[in-house]
Parts: C-alpha cells; structure tokens; sequence
C-alpha cells in the first residue's frame, strides 16, 4: 500500500448513543495510528454526535438521496449528511442494492448527488456467490461498477482524493469466509485497470480501492499485503474498538 492505508467501519443498523463511548474508543486509538486514516459510517443518527468530539477520525454516512431536496419521506440528502458532519458516503453497498432495489444507475446518480454536495463516496460493488461461481465474477464486478460510478465527464479534479471503492464480495460479508488473497488480487487488478481505462493513469491509478467481507484483526495483515488493497470497509469487526483497531493495526 503506498498511500495512508484507509481503514472504514460500517456500523449498518447497529448503534444508539451508548454505542458513542466505543467510537470516542476508536477516536482515541486513532491518535495513537496517525498511519492509518480510520473512518466510520454510523446510523445517521449518531453522525453529528460522532463528528462533534472526534478529533481523528472522519465520520461518513451508510447511503444518501440522489435528489436534492424534496418530498421523500424517510429519505436524506447528501448536503443533509454534510451538514450533519458526514465527509463521506459509502454507496450502492450490497444490502442498499438487495433491501433497497437500488440498480447502478439509481447509484450513480447518488454518486453524483453525494460529490456535488462535497462529500467522498465509497463505492461498494461485489458479485454474489452463483454469479462467482458460474465464473463470471470479474466480467460482472466490472460492468457494475463501469455502470454505479460517475462517468469520466462528471468526475471532480481531485477524483482520486474523492472517490474510492471498495470490492465486496456478497457471500464473504458477514460469514466468516473473507476472499482468499488469490481471489481479492484478481479483482483489484481487475479493478484497477478500469479505473485506469475510465479516469486514466494518473488519477485512475491512484484511487484506492478497499477489500470488504469478514475482515477481522486475524486475517487483516495477509489481505493488507495484497498488492492493490488500500484498506478495508469493516463491518461486525468494526463494532467495538479493540476487534476495529485490530484491524487498523495490521495496516
Ligand atoms: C460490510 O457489510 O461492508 C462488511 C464488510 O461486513 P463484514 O465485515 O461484517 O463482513
């Protein structure tokens, strides 16, 4: 990894405010790893009180409205997320797309939403288990991605400061079984020839691009020592500070 490793937790539907004394935990053990850049995207919830005492960490949001305003009941915008103190959104995350019906052109235009209104995005894109194992996995991530994020048209300058993505594969999330490396090295090769292609070498080469799915303190410095992996999208291990910094450690 040449750049900061980038170490994000996804705390999903998990956290009240008595969750806000683990993430002043992660806070505070973050100032102790400045190599590593550690984020968290909590319940939107627990943005703003998360963003107001953390003094390392950057706090993100789980999704955001592809509009700007509006009647969306139950819905948020990205300046909203923004305001709250967000500096990141993770999009077209697997269960977004399954719970949600959210296609790559819904994410897209949330993308496109989310970086107009300032914020970083994180773009989630992973195939399920019957699509890797009929030996589609790489074509499929492929145009999934080609498809969720911003065309090369409507991308920001500083893109690679902006934009990252994280590979996600659905049967690894929350089962224990990360990817083997051989498989993870695959695909962000594969990853990083279409960022390549689509935003060119110099901005398209310096994207990072996160591995995701039962990361865990064990398993993280093997999956770290993959050419390619800028870092981790973290979820069940990113719900206390000592199994999250496990993890921020082995970057
Ligand atoms: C996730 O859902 O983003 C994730 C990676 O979950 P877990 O780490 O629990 O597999």
């Amino acid at each position: 990894m040449t750049r900061r490793p980038y170490i994000v937790g996804n705390w999903k539907m998990h956290g009240t405010r008595a969750m806000l004394s683990e993430a002043r935990a992660i806070d505070r053990a973050a100032q102790r790893h400045m190599k590593v850049e550690v984020a968290l995207a909590p319940p939107f919830t627990l943005i703003h009180p998360i963003h107001r005492e953390a003094e390392q960490i950057s706090v993100g949001a789980q999704d955001c409205h592809h509009a700007d305003g509006g009647a969306h009941t139950g819905d948020i915008s990205a300046a909203m997320v923004a305001d709250a103190g967000a500096k990141f959104v993770i999009l077209g995350h697997s269960e977004r797309r399954q719970d949600h019906a959210e296609d790559d052109a819904l994410v897209r235009a949330k993308a496109g939403a989310a970086l107009a209104a300032g914020l970083r995005i994180i773009m989630c894109c992973g195939e399920s288990a019957k699509t890797r194992e009929s030996g589609r996995a790489v074509a499929f991530v492929k145009t999934q991605l080609k498809a969720s994020l911003p065309s090369p048209d409507d991308v920001p300058a500083d893109l690679a400061e902006r934009i990252t993505v994280a590979y996600e594969p659905i049967w690894a999330i929350g089962t224990g079984n990360a990817a083997t490396t051989d498989d993870i090295a695959e695909m962000h090769d594969a990853i990083r020839h279409l960022l390549v292609e689509l935003y060119g070498e110099e901005q398209g080469g310096a994207v990072r691009i996160l591995y995701g799915g039962s990361v865990k303190a064990e398993n993280a410095a093997e999956i770290f020592a993959v050419p390619e992996v800028g870092g981790a999208l973290v979820g069940g291990a990113s719900l206390t500070a000592d199994s999250f910094m496990g993890i921020a450690l082995a970057a």
